[in-house]
């Protein structure tokens, strides 16, 4: 069966292909399915936003469809920049001036709590879903470290392995991510329906 992937980021097409490769005959990109598209995010969830992305590709191609949609919580900013991370600054994929922002917004502030959330969503032509939900849990640090990763990467302290997100390998990130356990349990739930 084939899957189109709702996006044309190469690493989050590796990491799909790596972890949904053996459950579908081939995973294309938007691209690679020669379609030209794009979602408005305006839903109010992650989830929201994902399957709304996923239904718009099934929709044009007739094909099942995954898509993604991630961010950061912060605990002390009442769960923001969430679905707002990618533009917390104003322009979207600014990533410096979000990382700016974040600490603007923490100064004097000792709850440093914050998670990584993502919502995965399939969509099929016959209008079944499933969906799968990830998180990845650490404290914003006082200041970023490590040249790694993106986005809030480098200001993502994990206190269990003491360092931050961005002075992972892509690989040990990868592995502990929460895109990957979103991922993972989308996988599992697609094995149990295949069981069943
Ligand atoms: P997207 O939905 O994966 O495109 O992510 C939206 C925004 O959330 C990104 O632009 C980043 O600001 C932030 N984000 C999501 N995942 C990560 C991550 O793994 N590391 C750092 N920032 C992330």
């Amino acid at each position: 069966m084939k899957l189109i992937l709702a996006t044309n980021n190469a690493h989050k097409i590796v990491e799909i292909r790596a972890i949904l490769g053996s459950s579908f005959g081939q995973i294309l990109s938007l691209k690679e399915a020669g379609i030209d598209h794009e979602t408005i995010e305006d839903g109010q969830t992650f989830l929201e936003n994902a399957l709304k992305k996923a239904r718009e590709i099934t929709d044009l191609s007739g094909c099942c469809a995954l898509a993604d949609d991630s961010g950061l919580c912060v605990e002390a900013l009442g769960g923001a920049p969430g679905i707002y991370s990618a533009r917390f600054a104003g322009e979207h994929g600014d990533d410096a001036a979000n990382r700016r922002l974040l600490l603007e917004k923490l100064e004097g502030v000792e709850d440093r709590r914050a998670h990584f959330a993502c919502a995965m969503a399939l969509t099929r032509p016959d209008g079944s879903v499933v969906t799968a939900e990830g998180r990845m849990d650490g404290v914003i640090a006082f200041e970023e470290k490590g040249s790694n990763g993106f986005g809030y990467d480098s200001l993502f302290y994990l206190p269990d392995r003491g360092c931050t997100n961005a002075e992972l390998s892509p690989e040990q990130k990868n592995a502990i991510s929460h895109r990957s356990k979103a991922l993972h349990a989308l996988r599992d739930k697609l094995e149990a329906e295949a069981r069943d």
